[in-house]
């Protein structure tokens, strides 16, 4: 769930639209040319590269969220990668170009919100994509468009699911549809905030209270002499028993006070810290 714009000089030449489902990004000569470099938009394995009539060289990635990222119209021969090619995000890919049927240089970037490359299954780029701080915007493009930006702050980590993950909506509540599930550990970052429902993206909405400013560390019961290692209500021995853990059980450590690992970030379950590797 984390996109950057796949160049650094970001220039709308035409919107996100019914007859268009897709950004064409432009270019200036004080920002790398015609030619400028692109980058991919997040982390994935390149599923797609081919000469297109339509869309000249063509390149798509399969990103670890399930989202597929397309970039078309790339100078011949500038291609970085091939098929089932690992990329992180900001990897060059290629270079902005002029191939397929085109008026001029230009990125047609479009998004999938999953593996099925038809025109319904597309996402408009200008509110899922992040603008970082080290990319230009172009003056009238900002003045007409609203970007999200990428900010440090606003970063979390989802802790706390059980292994089927977190539900995603659509809404800010649990009548709305679960469009996507996150795991333990997923970063996210919180554009908004809504009687605790927290956005992550265009429609996607996580309920705040999985939501961690640290990553949770993981920790291996071990050691026990006597199981199960008592679960505890309180950071002391006269807390309430609440659980019980055994050799081996693997644990999230949220936050510790003295000998004592809180191993939860919505109820109070805490472990003496010495049975925990
Ligand atoms: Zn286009």
């Amino acid at each position: 769930m984390f996109t950057r714009y796949p160049i650094n000089y970001i220039k709308i030449n035409q919107p996100y639209q019914e007859s268009h489902k897709a950004l064409d990004l432009g270019w200036s000569d004080n920002y790398g040319g015609k030619n400028q470099p692109i980058f991919a938009c997040d982390a994935g394995k390149v599923i797609y590269k081919y000469k297109q009539t339509k869309g000249g060289n063509t390149i798509r990635i399969l990103h670890d969220d399930g989202k597929v990222s397309e970039y078309a119209h790339m100078q011949d021969g500038s291609v970085l990668v091939n098929v089932n090619d690992r990329v992180n995000l900001g990897d060059k890919i290629g270079n902005m170009g002029n191939t397929g049927v085109v008026t001029g240089f230009h990125l047609h970037f479009a998004l999938y919100k999953s593996n099925t490359i038809k025109e319904s299954n597309k996402l408009n780029p200008l509110t899922n994509v992040y603008v970082y701080d080290d990319q230009v915007i172009d003056p009238n493009t900002k003045n007409k468009y609203n970007f999200i930006y990428y900010n440090d702050k606003n970063v979390k980590y989802i802790y706390n699911v059980d292994d089927e993950g977190l539900n995603v909506r659509s809404g800010p509540g649990t009548q709305y549809n679960i469009i996507n599930r996150l795991q333990t550990s997923s970063k996210v970052n919180v554009l908004d905030n809504k009687n605790n429902w927290s956005k992550i993206a265009d429609n996607s909405w996580v309920s705040s209270k999985y939501l961690s400013n640290d990553i949770p560390k993981y920790k291996t019961v071990s050691g026990v002499t006597s199981e199960p290692l008592n679960v505890r209500n309180k950071a002391s021995i006269l807390g309430k028993k609440v659980g019980k853990l055994f050799n081996g059980d693997r644990v999230q450590v949220y936050k510790t006070k003295g000998s004592w690992s809180k191993v939860s970030n919505v109820s109070e379950r805490w472990v003496s810290s010495k049975y925990l590797k």
